[in-house]
Protein backbone atom coordinates (compact mmCIF):
# COMPACT_ATOMS: atom_id res chain seq x y z
CA UNK A 1 0.00 0.00 0.00
CA UNK A 2 1.42 3.87 -1.06
CA UNK A 3 0.84 6.53 1.09
CA UNK A 4 1.70 10.43 0.76
CA UNK A 5 4.51 9.75 3.61
CA UNK A 6 6.27 7.29 5.37
CA UNK A 7 3.76 7.96 8.14
CA UNK A 8 0.23 7.80 7.02
CA UNK A 9 -1.87 10.35 8.27
CA UNK A 10 -5.17 8.84 9.77
CA UNK A 11 -8.27 10.93 9.96
CA UNK A 12 -11.36 10.31 11.92
CA UNK A 13 -14.97 10.00 11.04
CA UNK A 14 -17.47 9.96 14.35
CA UNK A 15 -20.83 9.41 13.60
CA UNK A 16 -23.51 11.26 16.03
CA UNK A 17 -26.35 11.89 13.81
CA UNK A 18 -28.92 9.03 15.31
CA UNK A 19 -31.42 9.71 17.23
CA UNK A 20 -31.66 7.34 19.77
CA UNK A 21 -35.18 6.46 19.97
CA UNK A 22 -34.48 3.34 21.76
CA UNK A 23 -32.61 4.84 24.87
CA UNK A 24 -36.09 6.85 25.36
CA UNK A 25 -34.04 10.04 25.66
CA UNK A 26 -35.60 13.41 24.62
CA UNK A 27 -32.37 14.12 23.07
CA UNK A 28 -29.29 12.61 20.98
CA UNK A 29 -27.81 10.16 23.63
CA UNK A 30 -24.42 10.94 22.58
CA UNK A 31 -24.93 13.96 24.64
CA UNK A 32 -26.12 12.26 27.98
CA UNK A 33 -24.10 13.10 30.04
CA UNK A 34 -21.73 10.29 31.57
CA UNK A 35 -20.36 10.93 34.71
CA UNK A 36 -18.94 14.62 34.23
CA UNK A 37 -18.75 14.92 30.64
CA UNK A 38 -21.32 14.28 27.45
CA UNK A 39 -20.84 10.42 25.84
CA UNK A 40 -19.66 12.51 22.35
CA UNK A 41 -16.25 14.36 24.85
CA UNK A 42 -15.75 10.62 26.06
CA UNK A 43 -14.83 9.64 22.64
CA UNK A 44 -13.17 12.57 21.57
CA UNK A 45 -10.82 12.64 23.97
CA UNK A 46 -10.11 8.97 23.50
CA UNK A 47 -9.61 9.83 19.70
CA UNK A 48 -7.78 13.03 20.56
CA UNK A 49 -5.48 11.69 22.84
CA UNK A 50 -4.58 8.69 19.94
CA UNK A 51 -3.10 11.54 18.16
CA UNK A 52 -5.47 10.81 15.28
CA UNK A 53 -5.00 14.50 12.79
CA UNK A 54 -8.43 15.72 11.86
CA UNK A 55 -11.44 14.08 13.16
CA UNK A 56 -14.76 15.12 11.10
CA UNK A 57 -18.77 14.55 13.42
CA UNK A 58 -21.57 13.75 11.62
CA UNK A 59 -24.40 15.47 12.72
CA UNK A 60 -28.02 15.78 12.36
CA UNK A 61 -29.15 19.48 11.97
CA UNK A 62 -31.26 18.94 14.76
CA UNK A 63 -28.05 18.91 17.05
CA UNK A 64 -25.80 20.44 14.79
CA UNK A 65 -25.47 23.59 17.35
CA UNK A 66 -24.87 21.82 20.53
CA UNK A 67 -22.27 19.72 19.33
CA UNK A 68 -20.14 22.32 17.25
CA UNK A 69 -20.21 24.17 20.60
CA UNK A 70 -18.67 20.72 21.86
CA UNK A 71 -16.13 20.21 19.45
CA UNK A 72 -15.06 23.97 19.45
CA UNK A 73 -13.52 23.02 22.87
CA UNK A 74 -10.93 20.73 20.57
CA UNK A 75 -8.07 21.04 18.02
CA UNK A 76 -8.79 19.11 14.92
CA UNK A 77 -12.26 18.44 14.74
CA UNK A 78 -14.74 19.99 12.50
CA UNK A 79 -18.81 19.34 12.37
CA UNK A 80 -20.88 17.93 8.96
CA UNK A 81 -24.41 16.83 8.57
CA UNK A 82 -25.17 13.55 8.24
CA UNK A 83 -27.29 12.01 6.03
CA UNK A 84 -31.14 9.67 6.28
CA UNK A 85 -29.32 6.58 6.89
CA UNK A 86 -25.90 5.98 8.65
CA UNK A 87 -24.13 4.88 6.07
CA UNK A 88 -25.36 8.28 4.18
CA UNK A 89 -23.58 9.60 7.38
CA UNK A 90 -20.39 7.70 7.06
CA UNK A 91 -20.59 9.15 3.10
CA UNK A 92 -20.54 12.38 4.31
CA UNK A 93 -18.16 12.73 6.65
CA UNK A 94 -15.60 10.36 4.57
CA UNK A 95 -16.28 13.30 2.05
CA UNK A 96 -15.34 15.91 4.42
CA UNK A 97 -12.21 13.82 5.81
CA UNK A 98 -8.72 13.30 3.93
CA UNK A 99 -6.39 11.47 5.14
CA UNK A 100 -4.21 7.46 4.45
CA UNK A 101 -6.51 5.96 6.71
CA UNK A 102 -9.53 6.44 8.18
CA UNK A 103 -10.99 5.25 11.53
CA UNK A 104 -14.81 5.26 11.28
CA UNK A 105 -16.60 5.45 15.30
CA UNK A 106 -20.36 5.40 17.25
CA UNK A 107 -20.51 8.75 18.65
CA UNK A 108 -22.50 6.31 21.15
CA UNK A 109 -19.56 4.20 22.05
CA UNK A 110 -17.69 5.91 24.97
CA UNK A 111 -15.79 3.16 26.47
CA UNK A 112 -13.57 2.81 22.99
CA UNK A 113 -9.69 2.48 24.11
CA UNK A 114 -6.17 4.00 22.87
CA UNK A 115 -5.24 0.42 22.43
CA UNK A 116 -8.37 -0.94 20.36
CA UNK A 117 -8.27 1.99 18.15
CA UNK A 118 -4.49 1.50 17.80
CA UNK A 119 -5.01 -2.19 16.85
CA UNK A 120 -7.53 -1.26 13.73
CA UNK A 121 -5.30 1.06 13.04
CA UNK A 122 -2.12 -1.21 12.50
CA UNK A 123 -4.36 -3.62 10.72
CA UNK A 124 -5.17 -1.37 8.15
CA UNK A 125 -1.94 0.28 7.41
CA UNK A 126 -0.87 -3.44 6.82
CA UNK A 127 -3.88 -4.82 5.12
CA UNK A 128 -6.48 -2.40 4.29
CA UNK A 129 -8.61 -2.69 7.45
CA UNK A 130 -9.69 -3.44 10.50
CA UNK A 131 -12.85 -3.90 12.09
CA UNK A 132 -13.19 -4.58 15.81
CA UNK A 133 -15.28 -7.60 16.62
CA UNK A 134 -16.18 -9.65 19.09
CA UNK A 135 -17.02 -13.60 19.60
CA UNK A 136 -20.99 -13.57 19.53
CA UNK A 137 -22.48 -14.62 22.85
CA UNK A 138 -25.67 -15.65 22.41
CA UNK A 139 -27.13 -18.39 20.13
CA UNK A 140 -28.38 -16.26 16.96
CA UNK A 141 -31.29 -18.01 14.93
CA UNK A 142 -33.12 -17.08 11.80
CA UNK A 143 -36.80 -16.90 12.03
CA UNK A 144 -39.54 -17.07 9.30
CA UNK A 145 -43.20 -15.95 10.11
CA UNK A 146 -43.05 -17.31 13.34
CA UNK A 147 -40.64 -20.05 13.66
CA UNK A 148 -37.20 -20.91 13.45
CA UNK A 149 -36.06 -22.11 9.93
CA UNK A 150 -32.32 -21.92 11.07
CA UNK A 151 -29.81 -21.90 13.90
CA UNK A 152 -26.74 -20.53 12.69
CA UNK A 153 -23.35 -21.80 14.09
CA UNK A 154 -22.35 -19.81 16.78
CA UNK A 155 -18.43 -20.48 16.57
CA UNK A 156 -18.51 -18.49 12.88
CA UNK A 157 -20.68 -15.70 14.26
CA UNK A 158 -19.05 -11.89 15.59
CA UNK A 159 -20.38 -9.02 15.98
CA UNK A 160 -19.32 -6.29 14.50
CA UNK A 161 -18.28 -2.87 16.64
CA UNK A 162 -16.98 0.14 15.79
CA UNK A 163 -13.70 1.51 15.74
CA UNK A 164 -13.80 0.61 11.66
CA UNK A 165 -10.39 1.50 10.33
CA UNK A 166 -9.53 1.35 6.39
CA UNK A 167 -7.56 2.22 3.78
CA UNK A 168 -9.09 5.91 3.06
CA UNK A 169 -9.09 5.53 -0.81
CA UNK A 170 -10.36 2.32 -0.85
CA UNK A 171 -13.64 2.57 1.75
CA UNK A 172 -14.80 5.70 -0.33
CA UNK A 173 -14.18 4.09 -3.79
CA UNK A 174 -16.52 1.17 -2.00
CA UNK A 175 -19.23 3.49 -0.55
CA UNK A 176 -19.05 5.19 -4.54
CA UNK A 177 -19.12 1.69 -5.97
CA UNK A 178 -22.10 -0.43 -3.69
CA UNK A 179 -23.96 2.59 -2.56
CA UNK A 180 -25.64 2.90 0.47
CA UNK A 181 -28.53 1.01 0.64
CA UNK A 182 -29.16 -1.42 3.45
CA UNK A 183 -25.33 -1.25 4.38
CA UNK A 184 -25.26 -1.66 8.56
CA UNK A 185 -21.98 -1.11 8.91
CA UNK A 186 -18.83 -0.45 6.97
CA UNK A 187 -17.39 -3.46 6.74
CA UNK A 188 -20.19 -4.34 4.99
CA UNK A 189 -19.59 -1.73 2.19
CA UNK A 190 -16.17 -2.96 1.77
CA UNK A 191 -17.16 -6.78 1.72
CA UNK A 192 -19.46 -5.77 -0.59
CA UNK A 193 -16.99 -4.13 -3.16
CA UNK A 194 -15.09 -7.21 -3.29
CA UNK A 195 -12.35 -6.75 -0.44
CA UNK A 196 -11.86 -9.19 2.73
CA UNK A 197 -12.67 -7.25 5.90
CA UNK A 198 -10.38 -7.93 8.08
CA UNK A 199 -11.27 -8.35 11.86
CA UNK A 200 -9.14 -7.25 15.37
CA UNK A 201 -9.90 -7.96 18.79
CA UNK A 202 -12.87 -5.60 19.70
CA UNK A 203 -13.93 -5.77 23.75
CA UNK A 204 -17.23 -6.37 25.48
CA UNK A 205 -17.11 -3.77 27.03
CA UNK A 206 -16.74 -1.41 24.15
CA UNK A 207 -21.05 -1.36 23.91
CA UNK A 208 -22.88 0.99 22.11
CA UNK A 209 -25.27 3.16 24.15
CA UNK A 210 -28.64 1.81 22.90
CA UNK A 211 -31.44 1.67 25.12
CA UNK A 212 -32.31 2.90 28.34
CA UNK A 213 -31.19 -0.23 30.29
CA UNK A 214 -27.47 0.42 29.01
CA UNK A 215 -27.91 4.06 30.47
CA UNK A 216 -29.15 2.39 33.22
CA UNK A 217 -25.89 0.66 33.88
CA UNK A 218 -23.97 3.19 33.52
CA UNK A 219 -25.55 5.39 36.10
CA UNK A 220 -24.42 2.63 38.56
CA UNK A 221 -21.10 4.61 38.81
CA UNK A 222 -22.58 7.67 40.59
CA UNK A 223 -22.71 7.36 44.20
CA UNK A 224 -24.77 9.87 46.37
CA UNK A 225 -24.07 11.44 49.54
CA UNK A 226 -25.93 13.24 52.52
CA UNK A 227 -24.39 16.15 54.69
CA UNK A 228 -26.40 17.68 57.51
CA UNK A 229 -25.54 20.31 60.35
CA UNK A 230 -26.62 23.12 62.57
CA UNK A 231 -24.72 25.90 64.60
CA UNK A 232 -26.06 28.33 67.27
CA UNK A 233 -26.62 31.67 66.49
CA UNK A 234 -25.10 34.37 68.98
CA UNK A 235 -24.08 37.98 69.03
CA UNK A 236 -20.86 39.50 68.02
CA UNK A 237 -20.52 36.93 65.03
CA UNK A 238 -20.20 37.39 61.61
CA UNK A 239 -23.21 35.49 59.56
CA UNK A 240 -20.82 33.62 56.72
CA UNK A 241 -23.22 30.77 54.36
CA UNK A 242 -21.77 29.37 51.23
CA UNK A 243 -18.71 31.76 52.13
CA UNK A 244 -20.93 35.13 52.16
CA UNK A 245 -21.09 37.08 54.42
CA UNK A 246 -24.80 38.22 55.35
CA UNK A 247 -25.66 41.10 57.35
CA UNK A 248 -28.11 40.28 60.50
CA UNK A 249 -27.52 41.27 63.83
CA UNK A 250 -26.17 37.82 64.79
CA UNK A 251 -23.52 35.28 63.19
CA UNK A 252 -22.90 31.48 63.67
CA UNK A 253 -20.87 30.19 67.09
CA UNK A 254 -18.03 27.63 65.76
CA UNK A 255 -14.36 26.73 65.72
CA UNK A 256 -14.07 27.60 62.31
CA UNK A 257 -16.31 30.51 60.80
CA UNK A 258 -18.92 28.20 61.39
CA UNK A 259 -20.34 28.38 57.55
CA UNK A 260 -22.94 25.86 58.06
CA UNK A 261 -24.07 25.35 54.97
CA UNK A 262 -20.43 24.68 53.81
CA UNK A 263 -20.41 22.06 56.58
CA UNK A 264 -23.31 20.17 55.18
CA UNK A 265 -21.86 20.39 51.48
CA UNK A 266 -18.61 19.23 53.07
CA UNK A 267 -20.18 16.10 54.46
CA UNK A 268 -22.30 15.48 51.77
CA UNK A 269 -19.64 14.89 49.65
CA UNK A 270 -17.34 13.35 51.73
CA UNK A 271 -20.26 10.33 52.82
CA UNK A 272 -20.51 9.43 48.93
CA UNK A 273 -17.16 9.34 48.91
CA UNK A 274 -16.87 7.23 51.20
CA UNK A 275 -14.32 8.86 53.89
CA UNK A 276 -14.81 9.99 57.51
CA UNK A 277 -16.86 13.59 58.14
CA UNK A 278 -15.23 16.65 58.92
CA UNK A 279 -15.67 16.18 62.75
CA UNK A 280 -12.88 13.67 62.27
CA UNK A 281 -10.59 15.27 59.58
CA UNK A 282 -10.75 18.79 61.02
CA UNK A 283 -11.26 18.18 64.73
CA UNK A 284 -12.16 21.54 66.75
CA UNK A 285 -9.18 20.71 69.03
CA UNK A 286 -6.87 21.57 66.55
CA UNK A 287 -5.77 24.87 66.62
CA UNK A 288 -4.88 25.26 62.65
CA UNK A 289 -8.69 25.18 61.79
CA UNK A 290 -9.27 28.01 64.37
CA UNK A 291 -11.35 31.20 62.67
CA UNK A 292 -10.37 29.41 59.27
CA UNK A 293 -12.72 29.88 56.05
CA UNK A 294 -14.92 26.90 55.82
CA UNK A 295 -14.44 27.45 51.91
CA UNK A 296 -10.64 26.72 52.32
CA UNK A 297 -11.91 23.48 54.20
CA UNK A 298 -13.98 22.69 51.36
CA UNK A 299 -10.64 22.90 48.58
CA UNK A 300 -9.31 20.27 50.85
CA UNK A 301 -12.26 17.92 50.68
CA UNK A 302 -12.30 18.47 47.02
CA UNK A 303 -8.62 17.44 46.75
CA UNK A 304 -9.64 14.29 48.71
CA UNK A 305 -11.97 13.73 45.93
CA UNK A 306 -9.61 14.75 43.04
CA UNK A 307 -6.86 12.05 44.41
CA UNK A 308 -9.87 9.65 44.02
CA UNK A 309 -10.72 10.51 40.70
CA UNK A 310 -14.38 11.14 42.07
CA UNK A 311 -16.26 13.75 39.87
CA UNK A 312 -18.86 16.41 41.13
CA UNK A 313 -22.04 15.31 38.88
CA UNK A 314 -24.35 17.63 41.63
CA UNK A 315 -24.85 19.07 44.27
CA UNK A 316 -27.97 20.30 45.97
CA UNK A 317 -28.06 21.81 49.33
CA UNK A 318 -30.58 23.45 51.86
CA UNK A 319 -29.91 26.64 53.91
CA UNK A 320 -32.82 26.15 57.41
CA UNK A 321 -33.12 29.50 59.32
CA UNK A 322 -35.90 31.60 60.42
CA UNK A 323 -33.90 34.74 60.44
CA UNK A 324 -32.54 36.48 58.28
CA UNK A 325 -34.44 36.05 54.75
CA UNK A 326 -31.94 34.27 52.47
CA UNK A 327 -33.89 34.46 49.37
CA UNK A 328 -31.97 37.97 48.61
CA UNK A 329 -28.65 36.21 48.85
CA UNK A 330 -29.26 32.46 47.74
CA UNK A 331 -27.86 33.97 43.68
CA UNK A 332 -24.84 34.41 45.61
CA UNK A 333 -24.29 31.73 47.62
CA UNK A 334 -25.00 29.53 44.68
CA UNK A 335 -22.14 31.24 42.57
CA UNK A 336 -19.69 30.99 45.86
CA UNK A 337 -20.12 27.22 46.50
CA UNK A 338 -20.04 26.64 42.71
CA UNK A 339 -16.49 28.49 41.73
CA UNK A 340 -15.46 27.01 45.38
CA UNK A 341 -16.32 23.59 44.20
CA UNK A 342 -14.52 24.76 41.07
CA UNK A 343 -17.80 23.55 38.96
CA UNK A 344 -20.67 25.19 36.35
CA UNK A 345 -23.27 27.10 38.63
CA UNK A 346 -25.86 24.54 36.77
CA UNK A 347 -24.19 21.70 38.71
CA UNK A 348 -25.09 23.02 42.44
CA UNK A 349 -28.21 24.58 43.67
CA UNK A 350 -29.19 26.37 47.24
CA UNK A 351 -32.38 26.28 48.84
CA UNK A 352 -33.41 28.03 51.58
CA UNK A 353 -36.30 27.42 54.57
CA UNK A 354 -37.50 28.24 57.74
CA UNK A 355 -39.22 25.72 60.11
CA UNK A 356 -42.17 28.17 60.37
CA UNK A 357 -41.29 29.26 63.96
CA UNK A 358 -40.99 25.78 65.76
CA UNK A 359 -37.79 24.44 67.85
CA UNK A 360 -34.04 26.10 68.04
CA UNK A 361 -34.04 27.07 64.46
CA UNK A 362 -37.67 28.96 64.50
CA UNK A 363 -36.51 30.93 67.39
CA UNK A 364 -33.76 32.50 65.81
CA UNK A 365 -31.14 30.44 68.02
CA UNK A 366 -29.55 28.38 65.48
CA UNK A 367 -29.06 28.04 61.82
CA UNK A 368 -29.07 24.48 60.09
CA UNK A 369 -28.41 22.58 56.85
CA UNK A 370 -28.65 19.65 55.02
CA UNK A 371 -27.32 18.58 51.51
CA UNK A 372 -26.80 16.00 49.29
CA UNK A 373 -24.69 14.91 46.15
CA UNK A 374 -23.84 12.79 43.31
CA UNK A 375 -20.30 12.08 42.53
CA UNK A 376 -19.08 9.83 39.84
CA UNK A 377 -16.41 7.38 38.95
CA UNK A 378 -14.08 8.50 36.39
CA UNK A 379 -14.84 6.11 33.81
CA UNK A 380 -11.74 6.09 31.03
CA UNK A 381 -9.83 3.34 30.66
MG1 LIG B 1 -20.32 22.44 61.63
Amino acid sequence: MKYTTDRPTVGAVIVCAGRGERTGLPYNKVLHMLGHKTVLEHVLDTFTDHGVSHITAVVSPADRERIAEIVSAYNGVSVVDGGATRAQSVVNGLKACRCDIVVIHDGARPFVTKELIMRAVSSAIEHGSGIAAVPTVDTVKRMGTDKVVHSLPRAELFNMQTPQAFDYAQILEAYERVGTDGVTDDAEAYERAGYSPRLVDGSYDNIKITTATDLLRLSQNNKIGVGYDVHRLVEGRPLILGGVRIEHEKGLLGHSDADVLTHAVMDALLSAAGLPDIGVLFPDTDDRFDGISSLKLLKEVLNKLRERELEIVNVSAVAIAQKPKLSPVIKDIRASLAAALETDNARVNVSATTTEGLGIVGNGDAIAATASCILSERTEK
